[in-house]
């Protein structure tokens, strides 16, 4: 069977043909690192992770390419477009770049913890400010830019009316249109520079305190979000590639924006087949900051946030998005997380078990129907992932396959009920598919939970010798942790807190 995906822009699943076979590129949307990356980020983060893995299993050569956004996603809203990375960097106090570097390196912890491949490519938006600037030029010669004191602006009223004769409107893969949104779109008060007020920035002017600017032919400046993400995707990938992805989110306006830019400069949409994961919501409600109920990663991993009764292990919250097809949509609570804790407990301490035993070949099977059965559910894995990523069938296959290997295990079952061939059919399957594909990392020793318990009977022990006067034993305590990365710190309470 092929494998087939499901086109947010053609919106129908088609069968994946890539345009230069064994050869795929993919081109992901990453992360602003103006700030963590919260549960929400972690969808699209795993979800693209596995369509890669699963390429790679197709035997295709993947060439994933997913960017670092380190300057130019601003905020039209307001007065004066906000950069979020230099306001976040005055906000900590940090040179821009510190910011940058710091996020950047959380970000690609949170990635390991979550067992993600790394792309193939990383590039950052500041490290392609010469391919922007390019693009921008190309893109005011073909009429469909122009500079406004020093910025510059996309003529999006120009490009529709060009190309929506070429059945490419501007809103091909959104599904709006210029005209409604030239009606509902807010008058902003800083956007008398455009022309239009759908148009949007490819370049803006550095204010003076801005200190990452560039020089360009219409003096020092930044480039806009949306040209980063056309000009690294093209660089490496070319004018045509495969896949794009992203979150739901990123349809309107980053991908409608890219596909128009692409367009004036490659003449033709960048990519052929977009995926889009749906989102997450918190306890049935949108995540947001206006709801105070933002996860942070690391929040998340240590059990610290209001909306948390605990700490969920990475391979939990992974399993859990796992539950669940991308397109579907998918509601964080504690029950829910709780259940897929103890589901992936169930699950991998069967797998792990098969694992470890050695099955015979040749022997015939004394239960056929059953032995046909597990190999039916083995080879619908496959079937499964083929019809657009289908993880949640995936998933709930392996309950179907767990009670067999569960029978065995207990003796429930003749040895001899499956035969040794179907067994090493199933292990080797669910090697390839629990740990390959789905990205399930087999957990050594003790989890989060466990570690906090532990580190707190420590402070625990801390806070009597430092009350018995015993300093030594306190600050080797102290020290012993502080090597290990854990820091604890005096409170002027008497109380002690620590970070991981
Ligand atoms: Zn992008």
């Amino acid at each position: 069977m092929p494998l087939k995906i499901y086109n947010s822009l053609t919106r129908q699943k088609e069968v994946f043909e890539p345009l230069n076979a064994p050869y795929v590129g993919m081109y992901v949307c990453g992360p602003t690192v103006s700030g963590e990356s919260h549960l929400g980020h972690a969808r699209p983060f795993i979800t693209f992770d596995v369509v890669y893995r699963y390429l790679l299993h197709k035997g295709y050569k993947v060439r994933y390419v997913r960017n670092i956004t380190d300057a130019g996603h601003f905020e039209e809203e307001g007065k004066q477009a906000e950069d979020k990375i230099a306001s976040k960097a005055i906000l900590e106090k940090l040179e821009p770049m510190e910011l940058v570097q710091k996020y950047t390196h959380l970000y690609h912890w949170a990635m390991e913890q979550f067992n993600n491949m790394p792309p193939s490519i990383e590039p950052t938006a500041t490290g392609h400010i010469v391919e922007q600037i390019e693009m921008i030029k190309t893109i005011i010669q073909d009429g469909y830019a122009y500079e406004r004191n020093g910025s510059v602006y996309f003529d999006v009223v120009k490009y529709n009316e060009d190309f929506a004769k070429k059945n490419q409107p501007y809103g091909i893969l959104s599904g709006r249109n210029v005209e409604e949104q030239l009606e509902t779109t807010r008058e902003l008060e800083n956007q008398d520079e455009k022309k239009n007020k759908v148009d949007f920035a490819l370049w803006k002017k550095a204010p003076e305190e801005h200190i990452m600017r560039w020089q360009s032919p219409w003096g020092e400046g930044f480039p806009g979000w949306h040209i980063e993400c056309s000009a690294m995707a093209t660089k490496y990938l070319g004018k045509q590639f495969d896949i794009h992805g992203g979150g739901m989110d990123l349809q309107f306006p980053h991908h409608e924006c890219e596909i128009a830019q692409s367009t004036v400069c490659n003449h033709a949409i960048p990519a052929r087949y977009w995926m889009h994961n749906n989102m997450i919501t918190i306890n049935g409600r949108k995540m947001g900051k206006s709801y105070n109920n933002v996860i942070k990663l690391s929040e998340l991993f240590a059990g610290n946030h209001h909306e948390l009764t605990q700490a969920y292990a990475p391979m939990t919250v992974r399993f859990f998005i796992l539950q669940s097809q991308y397109r579907g949509t998918l509601d964080f609570s504690n029950e829910a997380l709780q259940a897929s804790e103890k589901a992936l407990k169930r699950l991998m301490d069967a797998y792990e078990w098969l694992q470890a035993q050695t099955f015979t070949k040749g022997a015939e099977a004394t239960d056929p129907i059953l032995d046909k059965q597990l190999k039916t559910w083995v080879d619908e894995l496959e079937q499964f992932m083929d019809d657009d990523i289908n993880t949640a069938k995936v998933v709930a296959n392996l309950f179907e396959i767990l009670p067999s290997i569960n029978s065995l295990k207990d003796k429930h079952i003749a040895p001899d009920a499956i035969s040794g061939d179907t067994w090493m059919y199933t292990q080797q399957q669910l090697k390839l598919f629990v740990e390959d594909i789905l990205g399930i990392r087999i957990e050594a020793g003790a989890n989060l939970a466990q570690l906090k318990g532990v580190i707190d009977l420590l402070i625990e022990i801390r806070k009597e010798a430092k009350t018995k006067k015993d300093f030594a034993t306190s600050d080797k305590i102290r020290n012993q942790l502080t090597a290990m990365g854990i820091q604890i710190k005096d409170e002027k309470d008497g109380s002690m807190s620590y970070s991981l």
